[in-house]
């Protein structure tokens, strides 16, 4: 018999996870397909459960001087509709699953779930976002790039949970995102790509450049973001991302695939960029 608990606050969260291996469940978007092993999905999950989307206190999105603040259950719905965050964080998260998902599934359910495919990981690459994790006796912050280890993986303990995600304010002149699947919703992504750039002074500040679910994690090289802003060189840009690039083929496409098309994209971005165009 599963034991199955919902506790009203995070105190008596932490008293929970504390004493026993559960298993977190937010929104289940990602543990339903798991615990029926639909569409022969492998990763099944046998521990108890404790559900946490009906504490109040882990829901809202609020800002202070320098950062963004999404509190866990926060729902892709919540992201795309808030009043408090810019575009650039609002659009992939409108992009995900479909209307039904998007009114459970949460901020903190696709971090944790760390699959290959989550949307939100490259923006919060690209975004430098960090996370906060809490246990009854302490609480740790990190980035989300040193928390996520591999496809599936993650750098949670056991009697911790994903409190919230901050998000460093920084200024944005322009962003692009483009998200690529067969269809346009309820669809894996074959790839997506994030695109930020900022100006001081009329000229080029910064660039980040994050391409999502080509690798097992998002693919970022600070260094060649930093040389291009210097160099202005496309060719040699692409050619240190592709450096990066170890992809495999899969049921979402091939990896040439991949590869091929998020770079021309980025390509073309960063030939907007060199030609002037402004766009947000
Ligand atoms: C039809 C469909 C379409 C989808 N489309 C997309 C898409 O386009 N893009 C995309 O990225 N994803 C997509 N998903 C996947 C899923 O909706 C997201 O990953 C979602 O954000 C997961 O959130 P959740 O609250 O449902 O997580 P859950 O299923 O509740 O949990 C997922 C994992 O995270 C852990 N967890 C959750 N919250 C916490 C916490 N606060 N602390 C510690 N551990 C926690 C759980 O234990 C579990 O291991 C789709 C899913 C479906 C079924």
């Amino acid at each position: 018999m599963i034991d199955c608990r919902r506790p009203e606050t995070v105190d008596e969260l932490l008293e929970i996870i504390d004493t026993g291996k559960y298993r977190i469940f937010a929104g289940g978007t990602d543990l339903m397909v798991r615990k029926r092993q639909w569409q022969g999905a492998e990763r099944r999950f046998e521990e108890d459960i404790v559900f946490i989307e009906q504490i109040d206190e882990l829901k809202g999105i609020t800002e202070d001087k320098e950062h963004y603040h999404i509190k866990t259950c926060t729902t892709h719905r919540n992201m795309e509709k808030s009043l408090v965050l810019p575009e650039c964080i609002k659009l992939p998260y409108r992009l995900m699953g479909n209307p039904a998902i998007r009114n459970v599934a949460t901020v903190g359910g696709n971090i944790v779930n760390a699959a290959q495919v989550a949307d939100s990981l490259p923006l919060l690459y690209a975004l430098d976002g960090k996370i906060l994790l809490k246990s009854k006796n302490r609480s740790r912050i990190l980035t989300v790039e040193d928390f996520i280890k591999g496809k599936y993986k993650t750098d949670i303990r056991e009697n911790e949970f994903l409190h919230e995600v901050i998000i460093p304010k920084i200024d944005i002149t322009g962003f692009r995102y483009k998200k690529v699947g067969s269809r346009k919703a309820s669809i894996l992504s074959k790839f997506s790509v994030v695109f930020l750039y900022g100006m001081k002074n009329d000229k080029l500040d910064y660039i980040r450049v994050s391409i999502g679910a080509v690798n097992e994690l998002p693919v970022r090289n600070r260094e060649a973001e930093e040389r291009f802003v210097e160099n202005r060189d496309v060719k040699e840009f692409l050619t240190a991302i592709r450096k990066e690039m170890e992809g495999t083929d899969d049921k979402r496409s091939t990896k040439l695939y991949r590869e091929e098309v998020s770079l021309r994209i980025v390509e073309e971005y960063l030939s907007e960029i060199l030609r002037g165009d402004s766009y947000e």
